[in-house]
């Protein structure tokens, strides 16, 4: 990011003469290359593609393929997350990376090394989890703007770390952190570093679900006993997770008391002293899921120090996420929830927990299991619309169950269809929760999302 030779950067060269093989110069590839140039690493930067590549050239970045270098001649590589460097099939760089000994990287880490270089003791917290990660990064970071402390907000929900700026003593860093990135840390030390939950996902990243609990155990590795580990409760990995931590464990949960930490009771937000927040008056914040981010988010402020009296104003203010069961529009009477956010079953199953009754469009590329796990709340759905390339497995499973659905195909055709069925049924909540991932229509569920509030925005007002 050029934009690094803000004033305390001038002349900061934290890499000096360092070798560093920049691979992946995507949105984030491509800034964090020009600032690594910045600060001083000789670079050589690759990406598979031949338009990335050229528009690193446009931006005077020197660029070959590492791999082809003789030796792997470098200190690191920076290998952007979306790029697998073992599963399921591992990048020629990372394999050559690998042979030489040299450690791959994520940006996050080479953040954190910036910052101690500039003498700088701001504080750094990670999150990571399987569901609920960017609702509570994107809460703590409005925690703690609202209680007037200085913080930064990034990493896997963008920006990506080395598009942050560097921070003074007073300031704290919120990293959303996945698992792919957790997979590539060297030095990051987590002051306050927080796991809300796991449930199968990425397992072809990871090999299987062991390896997919290593990989988020390693958001605790080099944290001390001055540190704290904040470990939601809510399922079955909260208790593995909590075991032989370095750090003060804090307990969270949506649902249950937990002694020694922040829970939710009757959407009371409390911990031992008391009651810290009502979720009630946080219309950001719906459901038992969200009360455990809630939970989360005021465990890791109040370890940072944030005045207790301050919470419940941040978390009453909270305007909340795109794409999380977001509100975006209202027709008839009937709400339309856009939570293409959700890409597996879990996610989905909170939305689906969150409605009485709804039309349910759902479908796309779908995870291991598909939506057998929903069964337990197939009630709720008075009727289904699918898409995408699972719309025909999805309804054959539905009405295996007796619930009634249409085969709509496409998102275009999905929405008018769901309005009609929503009205003809008297149900007063569309849900786009698919439960998939988007990649056979969308190029992401962030434009899944956006198209499905521009298609709702387009039908007709109804008298
Ligand atoms: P992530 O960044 O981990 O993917 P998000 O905060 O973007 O998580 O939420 C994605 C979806 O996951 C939400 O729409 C919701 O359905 C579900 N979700 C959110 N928080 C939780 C949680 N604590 N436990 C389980 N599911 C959750």
């Amino acid at each position: 990011m050029q934009s690094a030779a803000a004033p305390s950067t001038l002349g900061f060269q934290p890499f000096a003469g360092q070798r560093i093989a920049v691979v992946g110069l995507g949105r984030a590839g491509l800034p964090a290359a020009a600032r690594l140039r910045d600060w001083g690493a000789k670079l050589l930067c690759w990406d598979d593609g031949e338009a990335a590549r050229a528009a690193a050239v446009a931006a005077g970045l020197p660029v070959g393929d590492p791999a082809a270098q003789r030796g792997f001649p470098f200190d690191m590589l920076l290998l952007s997350p979306g790029i697998p460097h073992i599963r399921p099939r591992a990048h020629p760089s990372a394999v050559a990376a690998r042979a030489a000994g040299v450690p791959v990287l994520c940006d996050a880490d080479l953040l954190f090394r910036a910052v101690r270089a500039s003498g700088s003791r701001a504080r750094f917290v990670g999150i990571t989890g399987t569901n609920g990660k960017s609702t509570t990064t994107a809460l703590v970071h409005h925690l703690l703007l609202t209680a007037g402390m200085r913080a930064e907000v990034g990493g896997n929900l963008g920006p990506a770390a080395l598009g942050l700026e560097l921070l003074g003593n007073d300031g704290t860093y919120v990293l959303e952190m996945s698992s792919y990135m957790l997979e590539r840390l060297q030095s990051l030390r987590f002051d306050v570093a927080a796991v809300l939950n796991l449930s199968p996902d990425h397992i072809d990243r990871h090999g299987d679900m062991q390896g997919y609990a290593a990989a988020k155990a390693r958001l605790f590795d080099r944290q001390r006993p001055g540190d704290v580990a904040v470990i939601g409760m809510d399922d079955a990995s909260g208790s593995g997770f909590a075991k032989g931590r370095a750090a003060r464990v804090v307990p969270v949960s949506g649902a249950a008391p937990q002694p020694g930490g922040v829970w939710a009771e009757a959407r009371a937000l409390r911990d031992d002293q008391g009651v810290l927040a009502d979720l009630d008056a946080a219309p950001a914040l719906p459901g038992s899921h969200n009360a455990q981010n809630a939970a989360a988010a005021a465990a890791i402020v109040l370890a940072l120090g944030m005045p207790r009296n301050a919470i419940a104003a941040g978390l009453h203010s909270f305007p909340g996420l795109p794409h999380r069961q977001e509100r975006v529009g209202e027709r008839a009477g009937i709400l339309f929830v856009n939570d293409s956010k959700a890409t597996n079953a879990d996610s989905t199953e909170r939305a689906l927990a969150s409605y009485d009754g709804v039309v349910w469009i759902g479908g796309g590329v779908p995870k291991q299991g598909g939506i057998d796990s929903l069964g337990p709340l197939f009630h709720r759905i008075a009727h289904g619309v699918l898409i995408g390339q699972s719309a025909s497995d999805f309804a054959e499973t539905l009405s295996a169950q007796g619930v009634p659905n249409e085969v709509a195909g496409t998102l275009e055709a999905a929405v008018p269809a769901a309005l009609a069925a929503a009205r003809r049924l008297g149900v007063k909540v569309v849900l786009l929760s698919p439960a998939c991932a988007s990649f056979d229509q969308f190029t992401g569920f962030d434009a899944r999302g956006d198209r499905f509030r521009a298609l709702v925005a387009q039908l007709p007002e109804i008298v």
